[in-house]
């Protein structure tokens, strides 16, 4: 290749597109229910677009994954909203309709690749040459260094290619301007950018005169000379129907050639909307990459809309959880924590003490029997509540109140000695004497308790366990309770 030629292909980093196969993109990707099968049916009939989703799948980015060699795979590794995002970013070529033919050109070379596409996967099937999706994907990239030459040079490509008559004389008019025909450019390219190496080669081989070694090789060979042969109408010249005979023999028996055409025919899709749509005015190519754009814009906003709910009930649901835990903890009456959690955390705070003083407190209501006998259950529940909220508003939050039965609590305080616990105790007693626990018609209902108090490390010395622990607080509660109730009684050992 011209080394003139190599500087300007080594900027060219997109093919361009049909602006029918655009639209497709557009409308597709405005579409909620749009599947990756659908966006398959539009990149296959796209050598641009095919060649770009191969090159990004294969790129660093993903390279941790396996190499993809098919669009199936290219597009499983990219993900929906990444192969639309990339596909939107198509490129139009600026190719101004009848000045040099630039752009019949580009729709012939465009046409030429998806017949080479289908004759390639036709024949290949024919020939056990491989699997369809790759014999396909080489017969569609066969061209794309001549798509590239007229994206890099436009009209002076579009006047040489006019000046070709037939595939042949195209093949050695540019080796003689270029020092390289469009089979070698487009290979080279391929391998810039990294695409699988049997497509590489398939291009590589693709106008070289003598048969190819590998079956696949033979077909894309034979591909390009049958889509010549459909481009060229009724009466196609005798050489080109002969240069499709030796090719094909070259694959198969020759005789299936007739068979091979039905099946492609039968195989076209309807491609008079994606090659009919001619845009004649450069501000109508504007106007459709102006609209891919926008609807680009518009797919990342929604992604990041998603991605912000998907981040919401994310916290949504770790407070759900958080709060449940706390739930589980809790004691559904009055709200203080339930005895499960008492005996973890009187557990973890015995052990975790060292030296420190720790007191523990078992508070008894009295006389609560009497409530409940007076005024009912209900009302006993009431007071059960409010006893609860009124010690609970008074602790400090190292403090641990548990309901530990009935109408008994247990009241853990950390770094408490016998003085600063009964001081505690002491100015409870007080406020839940003062507060009335419920208001009913004929008068308030007022309420004291009982409490015994054990500290462990304190000046009465340690104990073993938390058992121990409990059963001396449970030892002066009887004995606050025998000594009259209303009252706080110090364990002393
Ligand atoms: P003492 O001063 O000796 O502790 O007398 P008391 O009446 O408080 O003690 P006793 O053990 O005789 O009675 C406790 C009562 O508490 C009996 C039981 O029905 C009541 N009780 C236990 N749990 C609940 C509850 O959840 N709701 C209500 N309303 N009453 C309860
Ligand atoms: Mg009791
Ligand atoms: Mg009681």
């Amino acid at each position: 290749m011209r080394p003139e030629l190599e500087a300007t292909l080594l900027h060219c980093r997109n093919l361009p597109s049909p602006p029918g196969l655009a639209l497709q993109i557009i409308e597709l990707a405005q579409d909620p229910n749009a599947t990756l099968a659908d966006v398959g049916r539009v990149v296959e009939l796209d050598p641009g677009l095919s060649a770009r989703l191969l090159r990004m799948a294969n790129s660093p980015l993903y390279a941790t994954r396996r190499r993809a060699h098919t669009l199936v795979q290219v597009m499983s590794t990219l993900g929906l909203n990444a192969t639309l995002s990339l596909a939107l970013g198509f490129t139009l070529m600026h190719g101004l309709r009848g000045r040099h033919g630039s752009t019949q050109l580009q729709e012939h070379i465009w046409r030429r690749s998806v017949l080479s596409a289908l004759a390639a996967r036709t024949l290949g099937q024919h020939a056990g040459a491989g699997r369809a999706d790759v014999l396909m994907l080489a017969g569609l990239l066969q061209d794309m260094g001549r798509l590239a030459l007229l994206q890099a040079l436009t009209e002076g490509y579009a006047a040489l290619s006019a000046k070709a008559n037939g595939n042949d004389a195209l093949v050695a008019l540019e080796r003689a301007q270029y020092g390289s025909d469009h089979a070698e450019i487009g290979a080279w390219l391929a391998a810039r950018w990294n695409l699988p190496s049997h497509l590489v080669e398939a291009i590589a081989a693709s106008e070289a005169e003598q048969p190819a070694q590998d079956p696949l090789l033979r077909c894309v060979q034979a591909s390009g000379a049958i889509a010549d042969l459909w481009l060229a109408g009724s009466q196609p010249p005798v050489e080109l129907i002969e240069q499709v005979n030796t090719r094909i023999a070259a694959c198969i028996d020759a005789s299936h050639l007739d068979a091979i055409l039905s099946e492609i025919a039968a195989a076209l899709p309807d491609l008079s909307g994606v090659f009919d749509i001619h845009i004649d005015s450069p501000a109508h190519l504007q106007a459709i990459a102006e609209q891919a754009r926008e609807v680009l814009l518009l797919r990342n906003l929604r992604q990041i809309q998603e991605l912000a709910q998907a981040r919401d009930d994310a916290q949504a649901m770790r407070a759900r959880i958080h709060q449940l835990a706390e739930q589980a903890q809790r004691d559904p009456l009055t709200g203080a924590y339930n005895r499960l959690h008492l005996e973890e955390a009187l557990s973890r705070a015995f052990a975790l003490a060292g030296q420190s003083p720790l007191a523990l407190a078992l508070i008894d209501l009295d006389d609560f029997k009497q409530i409940n006998d007076r005024h009912g259950h209900l009302v006993g529940d009431e007071v059960l509540r409010k006893f609860a909220q009124c010690l609970q508003s008074r602790l400090r939050a190292d403090d641990l109140l548990a309901r530990y039965g009935g109408e008994e609590f247990l009241l853990m305080l950390p770094h408490s000695d016998e003085e600063a616990a009964t001081a505690v105790l002491q100015r409870l007693l007080a406020a839940v004497s003062q507060q009335p626990m419920a208001v009913l018609d004929d008068g308030l209902i007022h309420v004291t308790f009982s409490a015994g108090i054990a500290v462990h490390n304190g000046a009465h010395g340690r104990f073993d366990s938390v058992m121990g622990l409990l059963q001396a607080a449970d030892a002066a509660l009887y004995a606050a309770k025998r000594s009259g109730r209303n009252r706080i009684h110090l364990h002393r050992g």
